[in-house]
């Protein structure tokens, strides 16, 4: 880890008069525009499309005397000295070659808001990771609050960070979610303290490579004050943390599901202990809460709660207030939701886990399972993510447009498995499903709906999945 040689970004940044292009309205797209012309800067907004969605918000922003022009979001305009985009954008774009070339720097809406924060803005806490990114922001934003401290969890849900960094509202410190995309697109990000949660393949055809997904997830980092957390099981995280450059006397801190060396938050006998912020941490460990106060206890989330931890420890918080936030937080809908026992066996609502690697965390939960999995792969191999859960199926159903991937994957390391492959991808489809699991259950057995795939083939979202399985479970209970 290195130190020093942080460029000073104080956060004040003058748009008055500025040419800023803004590429893609939207969600983040619309309020940097209008941010961008209420501080004086002369705004273009480029979009690819021309629909009617686009059109309203286009005209809602020529209202205000901004320049929109739909149907091409390739041509850098004229005179342009900043672009800021939407984090989806991909970099390989020709506007931003355009950029590149014509020597204009391109911000993200992190970078913005980073921007446009006032010289005593509340620091920022950041949080990423392939997987577990929201619900660690989220039980970060609990221990805060138990701590005292006016705070929100900003970034995909909740309070958008620009709303966060501009509103009304006074923060004494901020939890932020930050993707690999936001992370690619803010330069000058500079966190008090940051936490990589792990580090597997996604998103690959947006960054291009795998070293390229990780040096981006890797700058928040950058910069760091006082702590870098990283996952001890994860090393690709902590070999992040050793490249980053940061202030002088910022700390490396891991967190583990073992006991914890010293500089690392770690278990115990079912005892969450810090000894990393502690006097004396050869020989000291404090206390900080009981793996039951977590929910759910299941491991990967054991994980997020260390992490969450380790981030309020760096920013003072007592051993207290970590407990009373832990305890105090439940998870979003269809993150491990318990739905219903029915004949003894559980049911469990897994639908964001729309990854391998998500899916992998949530297998590892559960000691006898029926695995309700299939949908979109994009692009993902499911052989290893089914070799280490094998020994915990008792069967599996399979739905949606890419089952067969996952079909093949059960052959080849879990030939014993039974395995049930629905053909259909109507209304009705999980209710067969559900009906299908629980013919395969025993006694004692969970059915995880924990589908390593986007929902989208099949369901609007993650959201209507998830429903779709509880709505199963009660019709076959009722
Ligand atoms: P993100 O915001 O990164 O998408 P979420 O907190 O919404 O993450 O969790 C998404 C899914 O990822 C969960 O439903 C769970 O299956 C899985 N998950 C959560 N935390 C972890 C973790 N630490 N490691 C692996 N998988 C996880």
């Amino acid at each position: 880890m290195g130190s020093g040689q942080v460029t000073s970004t104080s956060g004040l940044f003058d748009f008055q008069g500025k040419h800023v292009t803004v590429a893609g309205l939207g969600v983040s797209g619309v309020p940097a525009a209008k941010a961008l012309h209420a501080r004086g800067a002369v705004v273009t907004v480029v979009n690819d499309g021309d629909d009617a969605r686009a059109r309203e918000q286009a005209a809602e922003l020529e209202a205000l005397g901004i320049t929109v022009r739909l149907g091409d979001g390739s041509t850098l305009p004229e005179g342009t000295e900043l672009v800021v985009t939407a984090p989806g954008w991909q970099p390989g774009k020709p506007l931003f070659r355009a950029a590149e070339q014509a020597g204009v720097p391109v911000w993200g809406d992190v970078e913005l808001a980073w921007r446009l924060r006032g010289p005593d803005a509340a620091p920022w806490l950041a949080v990423t990771g392939t997987n577990g990114k929201t619900t660690t922001v989220q039980m970060l934003a609990s221990i805060l609050k138990a701590a005292g401290l006016r705070t929100a969890a900003v970034g995909n849900i909740g309070v958008s960070l620009l709303d966060a960094v501009l509103g009304e509202e006074e923060y004494d410190v901020l939890a932020v979610e930050l993707s690999s995309y936001q992370l690619h697109w803010a330069p000058s990000l500079r966190a008090h303290s940051a936490a990589v949660l792990n580090l597997a393949p996604d998103h690959l055809d947006w960054h291009g490579s795998m070293e390229a997904y990780a040096r981006d997830k890797g700058r928040i980092y950058e910069g760091n004050k006082v702590a870098c957390v990283y996952n001890v099981a994860d090393p690709a995280t902590e070999d992040l943390v050793r490249e980053a450059d940061v202030e002088e006397g910022c700390r490396a801190i891991g967190f583990t599901l073992g006991a914890p060396g010293p500089s690392q938050l770690g278990v115990v006998d079912g005892i969450l202990v810090d000894r990393a912020f502690v006097e004396n941490r050869q020989k000291n460990a404090q206390e900080l809460a009981e793996v039951s106060d977590v929910h759910p206890p299941a491991p990967h989330n054991i994980a997020n709660a260390l992490a969450a931890a380790a981030l309020a420890r760096a920013f003072g918080v007592p051993a207290g207030a970590v407990r009373d936030g832990l305890r105090a937080f439940r998870p979003d809908a269809h993150r491990i939701a318990y739905v219903a026992d029915l004949d003894g066996v559980a049911y469990v609502d897994d639908s964001k886990a729309t990854n391998t690697h998500a899916a992998e965390a949530s297998l590892a939960a559960y000691e006898s399972i029926v695995w309700i999995a299939g949908g979109l792969a994009k692009g993902a191999t499911f052989d290893e993510l089914v070799a280490t859960s094998a020994k915990r199926l008792r069967g599996a159903v399979l739905i949606g447009a890419d089952r067969a991937l996952i079909r093949d994957a059960l052959a080849r390391h879990a030939p014993e498995v039974p395995v049930v492959d629905l053909d259909r991808t109507d209304t009705g489809a999980m209710l067969q499903a559900v009906a299908e699991a629980k013919r395969l259950a025993r006694p004692g057995d969970t059915v995880l709906l924990a589908p390593a795939c986007a929902s989208m083939d099949m369901f609007t979202n993650y959201n209507q999945r998830g429903d779709a399985f509880a709505a199963a479970v009660r019709e076959l209970g009722a």
